[in-house]
C-alpha cells in the first residue's frame, strides 16, 4: 500500500470553497511547529508538497489534497486535508477563537471525514491545547489517530514512556488505536500511518 499521487486541489476558509465531489477525507492537525507539513510531505513522499512553515502560525486555511492510495489491483482517491496549526503562542484569543469556529465549521459541514490524524510532539507532555483538542474531537464522536512527531529527537530507549505519558494526559479513549511514533527524519512510523490509512479506505 503506497502512495502513487499527490496533487495540490484547493484552500479553503469557508465552506463554499470546499472542493466538490464525494471523495473521502483524512485530515491532519496539530500544534503549529509539530510537523505536519513534514509528515504529509513524507507521507506522500513528494519534498515541498505541503509548504514547511518558517513563519508558524501562518497558514489559516484548509488545504485540500488529492490523494491516490494504490495496492494490488486497488486504487482510492481521497483527500487529504491539511487543517491549520493551533495553539500557537503568538497568537492570541480572538485567532484561537477564529480556530475553533473555522474547525467547528469544517467538522459539521463535512460529511466525507472519516479520519483525523493529530499530530503531537514526542519530546514534551501534551499542552493543555492538545489535550483540549482531542477532547473536543473525540466527544464530537471522530475517529482520532494520535501521532507523535519528531520521534528522531529523543533516544530509542525513551519511546515507549513518552507514548505513555501522551496517552495518559490526553486519556486517550480505550477503543482508540494506540499512539504511532513517527520521524520524517528517518521514516520511523510511516508505515504504520499508510497502515491505518488503508484500513479505513477499504472499509
Ligand atoms: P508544521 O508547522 O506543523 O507544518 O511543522 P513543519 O513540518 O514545518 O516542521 C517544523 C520544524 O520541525 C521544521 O524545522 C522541521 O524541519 C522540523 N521537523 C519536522 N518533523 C521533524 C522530524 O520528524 N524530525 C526532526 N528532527 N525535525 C522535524
Amino acid at each position: 500500500f503506497n502512495i502513487v499521487d499527490a496533487q495540490y486541489v484547493a484552500s479553503a476558509v469557508k465552506f463554499d470553497q470546499y472542493p466538490e465531489g464525494e471523495l473521502t477525507e483524512i485530515a491532519f492537525i496539530g500544534r503549529s511547529n509539530v510537523g505536519k507539513s513534514s509528515l504529509i510531505n513524507s507521507l506522500c513522499r513528494r519534498h515541498g508538497l505541503a509548504r514547511i512553515s518558517s513563519t508558524p502560525g501562518k497558514t489559516q486555511t484548509l488545504n485540500f489534497y488529492r490523494l491516490s492510495a494504490k495496492t494490488g489491483d486497488f486504487r482510492h482517491d481521497f483527500f487529504l486535508v491539511d487543517l491549520p496549526g493551533y495553539g500557537y503562542a503568538r497568537t492570541g484569543r480572538s485567532a484561537r477563537q477564529e480556530w475553533s469556529k473555522f474547525i467547528q465549521e469544517y467538522w459539521l459541514k463535512s460529511t466525507r471525514l472519516v479520519l483525523v490524524c493529530q499530530l503531537i510532539d514526542i519530546r514534551h507532555p501534551p499542552m493543555a491545547s492538545d489535550v483540549k483538542v482531542y477532547e473536543w474531537l473525540t466527544t464530537h464522536n471522530l475517529p482520532v489517530q494520535v501521532v507523535a512527531t519528531k520521534a528522531d529527537k529523543i533516544a530509542k530507549g525513551r519511546i515507549k514512556s513518552h507514548l505513555e505519558i501522551i496517552r495518559k494526559e490526553i486519556k486517550l479513549t480505550a477503543a482508540a488505536n494506540p499512539i504511532i511514533a513517527f520521524s520524517a527524519e528517518n521514516g520511523q512510523g510511516r508505515a504504520e500511518i499508510l497502515d491505518v490509512i488503508r484500513n479505513i479506505l477499504l472499509k
